[in-house]
């Protein structure tokens, strides 16, 4: 299973169009050793024609021309690129949906309450039923493996198989209230868990933290992509760029009292790296005391272009 990290930063990329924070400014200056990063985008193939997405990011387009691998074969005038699996109805995981709206078929996995969201309330993505055949929505269970990619024979194990993990965050703002209340909590934010082989990927950009099953999934899990958003819980307040904390954003912080950082993983097993880095986060500074606390703490720092191989 190979997984490619095409974007790693939160929403809003870094640099941030509109922000001049301490990291932004610093970056834009020169004056702070980071990379630039784009929204949260990962690609996971089990062979060179087939490319699962992990959400759809609002910067999908230049993300997929950057990597030749994604590239339609000249031969089979085909794309690899035709499912995608989304952890939320969040903007930042779905927006990209639009961009592969060019008469692609698609089959888009999700929570029966995401679908609901997005083709209940947005009717804008109704683009994506001028292919043929339309895009098919393909409901993911909590809790239950759903093929995303066939085993080649029956005694064989090389199949792709996905888990959506329930992690308890909450629906988008711009959902309504109407359709709110219509919806099961449950589904509003899950995690991916990803199995090929003996092999298991646990894929959670947004964790809220909250409950115990999450840190056993990151145990048994031979890879974790983890929420990286927030060094501290009331980054944006203090800031001044926004009223909520991070919990209260879904995203666990990764310093303070039972912070990602301190929970106690089991020892050896899962290579643990951190995605979904929001511009505000100090980690992005890699000479900051920050950014080696991660380090130490047995975490990786996901950046564009990082990729892995289970
Ligand atoms: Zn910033």
């Amino acid at each position: 299973m190979r997984t490619k990290i095409l974007g790693s930063a939160a929403g809003g990329g870094f640099p941030q169009w509109n922000c001049a924070c301490r990291n932004c400014s610093g970056f834009r200056s020169g004056s702070l050793k980071a990379r630039a990063r784009t929204q949260a985008q990962v690609a996971v193939s089990t062979s060179a024609t087939n490319w699962v997405l992990l959400n759809a990011s609002p910067d999908l387009r230049e993300q997929i021309l950057a990597i030749p691998e994604l590239a339609p074969s000249v031969d089979s005038k085909a794309s690899p690129v035709s499912k995608i699996v989304l952890t939320s109805a969040d903007v930042d995981s779905v927006m990209g949906l639009l961009h592969l709206r060019e008469f692609q078929p698609l089959h888009i996995y999700c929570t029966s309450a995401v679908r609901r969201v997005l083709t209940e309330e947005n009717s804008l993505f109704r683009v994506l039923n001028r292919s043929t055949p339309p895009a098919h929505w393909e409901i993911l269970p909590l809790g239950r493996l759903s093929p995303l990619v066939a085993p080649s024979g029956p005694a064989t194990k090389d199949g792709l198989f996905c888990k959506a993990i329930p992690l308890f965050g909450d629906f988008p703002d711009y959902v309504s209230d109407s359709l709110r209340r219509t919806l099961s909590q449950d589904e509003a934010v899950v995690g991916i868990q990803l199995f090929h082989k003996d092999k298991l990927f646990f894929f959670a950009p947004s964790l809220p933290g909250i409950g115990e099953q999450w840190r056993s999934v990151v145990d048994e899990s031979d890879f974790a992509l983890l929420d990286g958003t927030f060094w501290t819980d009331n980054e944006l307040i203090a800031m001044k760029r926004g009223k909520k904390s991070a919990r209260d954003m879904g995203h666990l912080p990764l310093s303070g009292v039972n912070g990602l950082l301190q929970h106690r993983f089991r020892p050896g097993k899962t290579r643990k790296v951190l995605i979904h880095i929001n511009n505000s986060n100090p980690i992005l500074n890699e000479d900051s005391p920050e950014h080696r606390q991660v380090l130490d703490a047995g975490f990786e720092i996901a950046y564009d272009g990082m990729e892995f191989n289970l």
